[in-house]
């Protein structure tokens, strides 16, 4: 126990926090093990913390998601067409209510959701969409699509997710929608984001493509804005392989997206619209559904070891978990994000500490190496005829010159994440594992330094 204390008091030292952070540090390690910690790193020739112990496996798959595909495969209706009660519909359906929207349209990715909401607005060439630098490139691909230009605004540094404040510094007279981005499966400020589109006049898109099931304010993340567009890729606590969903309250915008996603005919059969083929297939939708029985319990075991790995967390200067704004109830938790602050391992490099980690048995990733402002997309857009034509000059020199996103550098710089889907599904034993770690490599920092 004595070590235990001396432990607490090393860490506490390094702590630029005040003294109720200290506190709230003493009870949050009080139920560790402290021998745990103290042993020479395994990077070092020592134990690992954790070793012939796997992490639970992402995607689920269980006999749901197995006799599902089966019978979709043997009902010989594949295709969403042959059907309005096949897959794709019902999972449509039981997406929605899940969710609480009233209209869901299944598509082939996230991306193909996100593109199918521009696209249904009416958002092309000469207009442009504000978004965040940190992100899946999907998020920009789906503005580019239809030929508007995505401008970048900078973030909340502790948040990791779009700042409101630049965001409204980067309307011009063309902006037609703010596509605010819920990183992390976390709420975005998105109270913010609403206001700035009620007082503008902007469509607000949200791209819940990491986000299912979050809830925010009382409703679940997607709901809020004019419509909310998710992913099912393999990675997402929701997956299928690929798939994706737009969901919505506005009959008539939601029969538009159905129109756009499939290829431009409408449900009453004529063609209509300008639109791309993303419909999801029967499969896709069977693995859906399958899974759908399981996913409350899920989140809300992701949500209960998060809080117990944040508890642990709390107070420890090293790594400080991502910033939540009010009106969070809950997260996705697809990736548990944290800022690694060097100045308190004894500036050991981000990724000196991540390999230490990951010989204890614990892999963080430092996840998006560079923001999408810093991406040769720029140069592209830039020198294309199409937006030569669509942009003036002007506009695309300064849209180049404006690309300068200081604190997302910042953030990719010092982040450090868990890949949450599958490794949040573990015990609390699990979580202890994650926490011990990093503390180990802490207490051993000095050593860990000298061996450089
Ligand atoms: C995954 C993701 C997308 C794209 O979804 P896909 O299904 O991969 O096309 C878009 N935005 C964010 C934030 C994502 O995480």
């Amino acid at each position: 126990m004595s070590q235990h204390l001396l432990n607490r008091r090393q860490f506490l030292a390094a702590a630029s926090a005040g003294s109720a952070a200290a506190a709230a540090a003493q009870t949050s390690t009080a139920g560790a093990n402290p021998a745990r910690k103290t042993g020479r790193l395994a990077l070092l020739g020592g134990d690992p913390i954790r070793k012939n112990r796997p992490w639970p496996r992402w995607p689920h798959c269980d006999e749901e998601v197995v006799n599902a595909i089966t019978k979709t495969t043997r009902s010989g209706i594949w295709c969403r067409i042959q059907s309005a009660s096949g897959t794709v519909p019902t999972f449509e359906k039981a997406y929605a209510s899940l969710i609480g929207a009233k209209f869901c349209v299944a598509t082939g990715s996230g991306t193909q959701a996100l593109h199918t909401a521009v696209e249904a607005f009416g958002i092309g060439a000469g207009d442009e969409v504000i978004t965040s630098p940190y992100t899946d490139p999907g998020t920009i691909a789906a503005i580019l699509a239809s030929r508007a230009l995505p401008v970048l605004a900078d973030l909340d540094p502790e948040s990791f997710q779009l700042d409101p404040a630049d965001v409204e510094r980067r309307i011009t007279p063309a902006t037609r929608a703010i596509m605010p981005v819920h990183m992390m499966g976390q709420p975005c400020h998105l109270e913010r984001f609403l206001a700035l589109g009620k007082e503008r006049n902007l469509v607000v898109i949200e791209d819940a493509c990491q986000a299912h099931l979050a809830e925010y304010q009382g409703r679940k993340l997607g709901t809020l804005g004019t419509v909310g567009c998710y992913s099912f890729q393999t990675s997402k606590t929701i997956a299928c392989g690929e798939g994706g969903a737009v969901v919505g309250d506005d009959e008539a915008l939601m029969d538009r997206c159905y129109t756009v996603h499939n290829h431009g005919t409408s449900r009453r059969g004529l063609t209509e619209v300008i639109g791309p083929k993303y419909r999801m297939n029967e499969f896709e939708a069977a693995v859906l559904l399958g899974q759908l029985a399981g996913v409350q319990a899920r989140h809300e075991r992701r949500n209960a070891n998060a809080r117990h790995l944040s508890e642990r967390l709390r107070g420890f200067p090293g790594l400080v978990p991502q910033k939540l704004y009010p009106g969070t109830q809950s997260g996705s938790f697809y990736l548990y994000a944290m800022s690694y602050h060097k100045e308190h391992f004894n500036q050991i490099p981000r990724s000196r500490f991540l390999k230490a980690l990951d010989a204890e048995g614990v892999s963080l990733s430092p996840y998006i190496e560079r923001g999408l402002h810093r991406e040769p997309w720029i140069d592209f857009v830039c020198n294309n005829r199409v937006y030569q034509k669509m942009f003036p000059e002007r506009r695309l020199q300064q849209f180049r010159e404006e690309m300068v996103c200081p604190r997302c550098d910042q953030v990719c710089q010092d982040m450090v994440m868990l890949w949450a889907s599958g490794p949040l599904l573990g015990t609390t034993a699990d979580m202890d594992d994650v926490a011990d770690a990093i503390l180990k490599v802490y207490e051993n920092r000095d050593q860990l330094a000298a061996a450089q």
